[in-house]
C-alpha cells in the first residue's frame, strides 16, 4: 500500500501546493481521495497511472476538494486512445450524486455518462465498503460542513485515516485511535483559528488522543506556515510528524 499526497494546499492559491488531493494505491485499487484544482497536473507530474484510477472518494463538497474532477472525467473520456472502458466508482457522503448531477447540468451529460461505466456510491458511517484486495473503507462525520467526512482505509491490519477538512473533534480522535498513518488537516495558526478547521495546537491534541504511529499534516493555508508547526505539535504528540508536501508518499510493507 502506498499513500501519496498530491495536493497539500487549500483554496488560498499557492505556487508550491495544489488544492486537496491524495492517492492510495493497493493491490487492485488506485483510489483518488479528493480532487481539487491542480490535482490532474500533479497526477501527470508524479507519473501516477491516472488512466487506471479505479475509485474517487470525496470528503466534502468544497471546490478545493473536487474542482478537477470534471477535468479528470473528461481526460478519461478524451485524453488517451483507445478510450477508457474500465469502470470507475465515485464515493462520497450523501449528496455526492446530486453534486455530480449539478456539475453535469453545467458541463454536459458526459460527466455522468462518459462512455465507460461510472457509478456513484454514497456512504454513511454505518457502511463498511469492501474494495478489491481486502481494502475496507469507512467514513466518520467531521465538523466542517454538514456533509463532511473523514475516511479510514484498512488493509491487512494497516490503517490510514484522512481527516478531510475538520474542526476539533473528540469523536474523530477516538475513531482514528491507533491508526498507522493519520493524515490530518492543519489549516490555520492559532490567532486565525475557527471552528471548521484545525490549528497546529489542535492537530497536536488530536494526535495525542488518536495516538497514530505516524502523523502527516496537510491542507496548509499560507499563514500557518509562518509558525513553527513541528514544535507546536511536538509539545503534545511525541510520535513522528511529517509536514507533507505535494508528492510525498508513505509506503506500507505488504504482509
Ligand atoms: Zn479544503
Ligand atoms: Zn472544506
Amino acid at each position: 500500500m502506498r499513500f501519496t499526497t498530491l495536493g497539500t494546499g487549500t483554496i488560498s492559491l499557492s505556487p508550491g501546493r495544489s488544492c486537496a488531493g491524495y492517492v492510495l494505491e493497493s493491490p487492485g485499487v488506485r483510489l483518488l481521495i479528493d480532487c481539487g484544482s491542480g490535482i490532474t497536473r500533479r497526477l501527470a507530474e508524479l507519473a501516477i497511472d491516472w488512466q487506471t484510477i479505479t475509485h474517487v472518494a470525496l470528503s466534502h463538497f468544497h471546490i478545493d476538494h473536487h474542482g478537477d474532477l470534471p477535468t479528470l472525467v473528461f481526460a478519461w473520456k478524451y485524453g488517451f486512445l483507445p478510450p477508457r472502458n474500465a469502470p470507475v466508482e465515485i464515493i462520497g457522503p450523501p449528496g455526492t450524486q446530486a453534486l455530480l448531477e449539478r456539475l453535469s447540468a453545467a458541463y454536459g451529460e458526459w460527466l455522468l455518462v462518459p462512455g465507460f461505466p461510472l457509478s456513484v456510491r454514497e456512504v454513511t458511517p454505518a457502511d463498511v465498503v469492501e474494495l478489491p484486495g481486502h481494502l475496507k473503507l469507512r467514513v466518520h462525520p467531521v465538523p466542517h460542513t454538514p456533509e463532511s467526512v473523514a475516511y479510514s482505509f484498512e488493509r491487512v491490519g494497516r490503517r490510514i485515516v484522512y481527516t478531510g477538512d475538520t474542526g476539533p473533534s473528540d469523536a474523530l480522535a477516538a475513531w482514528a485511535h491507533g491508526c498507522d498513518l493519520l493524515v490530518c488537516e492543519c489549516s490555520l495558526p492559532r490567532e486565525m483559528g475557527i471552528a471548521e478547521h484545525l490549528t497546529p495546537e489542535q492537530c497536536g491534541e488530536l494526535a495525542a488522543a488518536a495516538a497514530p504511529k505516524h502523523l502527516a499534516l496537510t491542507h496548509f493555508y499560507p499563514p500557518v506556515e509562518n509558525v513553527d508547526i513541528r514544535s507546536i505539535v511536538g509539545v503534545r504528540y511525541a510520535g513522528p510528524v511529517t509536514l507533507a508536501v505535494d508528492g510525498w508518499h508513505f509506503d506500507f510493507e505488504d504482509e
